[in-house]
């Protein structure tokens, strides 16, 4: 790891300026020509003058620095400057008493010792804060270490010159005391140097010219210290030049701007480098030598101080052992967390305080899409995305413990990862000392939580939203419209008749059906709206616009879509579609009420005749809660005896003749009233009602007329005419309740005519077809019912058993106006007869018609222009007068109404 900065940089203060940095290499520049100059000249100038200069230049240029580079922690700059100070005021004070003779011998340590002797509380006080400010986490070995080197110099120090001070039986009381404080000051700057040397933190240029000082310093003390105790120390020497490079050096390192890194903290991590060990070693083998050269020269004095510090070196190396031996045992655990880190898809990342990467995991290499080169040093910063990168620019100044927090990234291969990651700080400790990050790649799991919100929320079929998604847009868009004071339109789309599809082609085709036709759907509306699949054959819209008319325009578009034939394998299949449009805003309807609406609206579309849309009206409500009413009421009606019979007369147009009757249901309501069947039997269609109601109707029918045919009231021939809904069609108990209404009745099968819609017969010919084949084994006749309102052709018929086509009165409506209309009636009249087919005309109104109808040979006619339906009661007389007078009225060109 590198030295971990603090400080300066943190606090945000101006760069380091250049300028500085020249002035401190123009100051140790400048102090070549002064020592130069202070050895050229005589002594006592060279001490007056030069030497002041040299040694109060650097106070004051430690001063500028400090003030110009604005340290965090001056004060150790400031205990430094006072000491240098001391030491160049004693040096002042001694040129002064090198000059004035020895007046007096007086006892007491004279202001020169005072102020040299203040340098090295001074000096320690300032290195000392040096030492802490430098040291960020505890570090044993750096006290062991420190304390080891200092204790074989310290042992070298006292044997040259403490003891010799100790033992000098010259000195007395304070004279001895302050000629030991000396060495016994270099000892204690000789610790904190040694301990500045072992520690951590930044080594810069200022950082540098401090140790060269310090240690030019302590050579030249003790050099003065050896020259003097031999007494062959004479001023103005070689020696001068250790005080010399002290100053300069340290003037110039205050100067210097990266003097602010030298009281920045940083962690130790030389503790096993070779360097430091032989030097420790070495300071182990000091008590030996000592021993060994003070019993050469036969006099072996230091016994005890040499023992005391060999035992004192044993202690603290022991331990240095124990931590060494530990640290292995570390490592060893170390490389296998390591290897384990590395095989976890987890990736480790260790940041520091300016989220350069410091370590990073194999994992990390894969998140980031990256190699190991290109992540080692690099600024986790700039691998993030701006969000996150300010996100962990807040994490590492919070220094909270613990942070979870989710990150995602795209790394140079592009694709995106989701990341969660844990922050832990671990920036106060020694081990660590940065921000530990693991990562997790969610990406995976992400993309499954998706895609399962996608399935909730979307039709597998089509891919398109499901109801739920859609509900909750309309909701969404009906907020929105809301605030602006607007509202919404859906659309509910029904394709019609899509269970024929499902029934004859089966379902496979039936889905590629609904695909297909989503894909046009999807086509018809413009980029803003939703469209939905809501289930079965049911599609939703939203249209984020209240304006209706875009409903109908979409409704159009749908239309104009579909209009192309669908292909299904070999088959082109056509398909329709009934919508129903419904706008609204949250102020009068729920999303839920919006959408039913519509559904209603496309109900109506339904019913109205398919292959439309309808715009929801508030009345259609209403409409839907009757409808429901009747539904529920049809039953009890029915078990009431409030349903009844109509009988139409159907006469020969030729000759007047009623030749049969039609029987149509009509329900006396209680409340609502008389009801036609149009009110009721789509209803009864819809809840399956309508085969009791029909074998109801067929039991009243059969025994009306047979009652009549008892009472010889009508011939042999005369036949009753009974519609059978396509619903009841399609129940195998038709031809059980047919035969149960002839046997109970007693009338003969040939008097009875079922009629069947030509829908009904189409919608699924093959059970059709056998339906009538049975009824036919009974012996009652069918007829056509409605005929050319279905899309099928005449021909198309023809596979069925038929007996009788009823001619629907929209085609008899043309039959008189003239322009050509009687040419598909003639057509299907003329066919109808080749086939053996009898000929009903339906709707006959006026007089016109009858005889437009009469000379295109149609047999028989029904309608007005001969009797609205009637009671029974009326019937019976028509009956008993046997014959209309509607031929005579036909002459007579007036219609005649029942
Ligand atoms: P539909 O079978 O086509 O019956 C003929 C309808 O035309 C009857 O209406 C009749 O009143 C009406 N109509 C007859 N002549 C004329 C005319 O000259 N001009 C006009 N404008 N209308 C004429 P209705 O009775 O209201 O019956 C309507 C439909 O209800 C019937 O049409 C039939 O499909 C169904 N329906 C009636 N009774 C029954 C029943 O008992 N069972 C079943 N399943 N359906 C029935
Ligand atoms: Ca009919
Ligand atoms: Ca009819």
């Amino acid at each position: 790891m590198r030295p971990h900065r603090r400080g300066n940089q943190e606090q945000g203060e101006q760069p380091a300026s250049p300028r500085l940095a020249t002035a401190s290499s123009v100051y140790l520049l400048a102090m070549a020509p002064l020592t130069i100059l202070y050895y050229a000249l005589p002594t006592e100038t060279a001490k007056f003058v030069v030497w002041p200069i040299i040694g109060w230049s650097s106070v004051f240029a430690i001063l500028i620095g400090v003030l110009r580079n604005r340290p965090a922690a001056p004060t150790a700059w400031y205990l430094l400057a006072a000491g240098v100070t001391a030491l160049i005021i004693g040096d002042n004070l001694s040129s002064y008493q090198f000059l004035m003779p020895q007046t007096d011998a007086a006892t007491g340590p004279s202001l020169t010792d005072i102020m040299y002797l203040a340098m090295y509380p001074l000096l320690f006080a300032g290195l000392v804060v040096l030492v802490l400010r430098r040291t960020v986490a505890r570090d044993r070995t750096v006290a062991l270490d420190a304390g080891i080197i200092t204790g074989g110099l310290g042992l070298v120090w006292w044997i040259l010159f403490l003891a010799p001070y100790y033992r000098d039986g010259s000195l007395h009381g304070i004279d001895r005391l302050v000629a030991i404080a000396f060495p016994f000051g270099d000892i204690l700057i000789v610790a904190t140097a040694v301990r500045l040397a072992v520690g951590g933190g930044p080594r810069l240029r200022s950082f540098w010219l401090l140790a060269v000082g310090l240690w030019s310093l302590l050579v030249a003390d003790a050099l003065y210290g050896y020259f003097t105790l031999n007494s062959s120390f004479s001023e103005h020497t070689f020696v001068d030049i250790g005080w010399i490079v002290f100053y300069m050096t340290w003037g110039a390192a205050a100067l210097h701007p990266s003097m602010r890194s030298v009281t920045d903290g940083g962690p130790s991590t030389r503790s096993m480098s070779p360097k430091r060990l032989s030097i420790v070693g070495s300071a182990v083998l000091v008590p030996p030598l000592m021993l060994f050269a003070q019993d050469a020269v036969g006099d072996v004095s230091d016994a005890t101080p040499i023992a005391l510090t060999g035992a004192w070196l044993f202690v603290l190396v022991l331990i240095r052992i124990v931590g060494i031996v530990r640290s292995a045992a570390n490592a060893r655990s170390e490389t296998r967390i390591r290897a384990l880190v590395d095989k976890s898809s987890d990736a480790i990342l260790v940041v520091d305080g300016e989220a350069r990467i410091r370590y990073h995991s194999a994992a990390a290499e894969r998140i980031f899409a990256r190699n190991a080169a290109d992540l080692d040093e690099a600024f986790l910063t700039d691998l993030l995305r701006v969000a996150d990168a300010q996100n962990l620019r807040v994490i590492l100044s919070n220094g909270s413990p613990t942070t979870n927090v989710e990150w995602r990234v795209r790394p140079p291969d592009g694709k995106w990862r989701d990341l969660e990651v844990v922050a832990d700080d671990l920036r106060g400790t020694a081990e660590v000392n940065g921000l530990v990050l693991t990562l997790r790649d969610v990406t995976r799991r992400k993309q499954l939580d998706m895609e399962l919100r996608h399935q909730a929320l979307h039709d597998s079929l089509t891919g398109l939203p499901n109801r739920v998604l859609f509900m909750d847009r309309v909701e969404q868009a009906m907020r929105r419209a809301e605030r602006r004071g607007g509202s919404v339109t859906v659309l509910f789309l029904d394709l019609d008749d899509f269970k024929l599809i499902n029934d004859s082609l089966g379902h496979g085709a039936g889905d590629s059906l609904l695909i297909a036709v989503a894909a046009r759907l999807l086509a018809s509306i413009r980029a803003g709206d939703t469209l939905a699949r809501l289930g079965g054959d049911e599609f939703g819209f939203l249209l984020d616009t209240g304006e209706v008319e875009e409903g109908e325009a979409t409704a159009n578009r749908i239309e104009h879509v579909l209009r192309e034939p669908f292909v299904v394998g070999d088959k082109l299949i056509q398909l329709w579609a009934s919508t129903g449009i419904a706008a609204g805003s949250l102020r009068i309807k729920t999303p839920d009420d919006l959408l039913r609406d519509a559904e209603l609206a496309m109900y109506l579309a339904k019913r109205n005749g398919k292959n439309r849309f309808e715009l929801f009206r508030p009345e259609m409500h209403d409409d839907a809660t009757r409808r429901l009413d009747i539904a529920a009421e049809l039953l009890g009606g029915m078990e009431r005896n409030e349903l009844f019979l109509h009988y139409q007369p159907i006469v020969d147009i030729h000759s007047g003749a009623i030749v049969g009757i039609e029987a149509l249901v009509r329900w006396q309501h209680p409340r609502r009233g008389f009801l036609p069947p149009d009110e009721f039997i789509p209803i009864a269609e819809t809840t399956g009602l309508i085969a009791q109601l029909d074998k109801w109707v067929l039991n009243e029918a059969c025994g009306q007329v047979a009652a009549w045919k008892s009472e010889h009231r009508c011939d042999e021939s005369f036949y009753i005419s009974v519609n059978v809904s396509g619903r009841h069609l399609q129940d195998r108990n038709l031809t059980r309740d047919v035969r149960d209404a002839l046997a109970v009745s007693g009338l003969d099968a040939g008097s009875l005519v079922l009629e069947v819609t030509e829908t009904a017969l189409i919608d699924d010919v093959e059970s059709a077809t056998a339906i009538l084949a049975r009824l036919k084994e009974i012996g009652v006749r069918i007829a056509v019912d409605d005929f050319g309102t279905g899309y099928s052709s005449l021909t198309h018929l023809v596979k069925f058993p038929l007996d009788i086509v009823k001619i629907d009165k929209s085609f008899v409506d043309r039959v008189a106006n003239g322009n050509g209309g009687d040419v598909m009636v003639r057509a299907v009249i003329d066919l109808s007869h080749k086939l053996g087919l009898a000929t009903v005309a339906e709707g006959v109104e006026v007089d016109l018609q009858a005889l437009a109808l009469e000379d295109l040979a149609c047999r028989w006619a029904q309608g007005y222009l001969y009797s609205r339906p009637v009671p029974a009661e009326d019937m019976a007389a028509l009956l008993d007068a046997r014959h209309l007078p509607a031929t005579r009225q036909k002459r007579g060109g007036a219609v005649r109404a029942s």
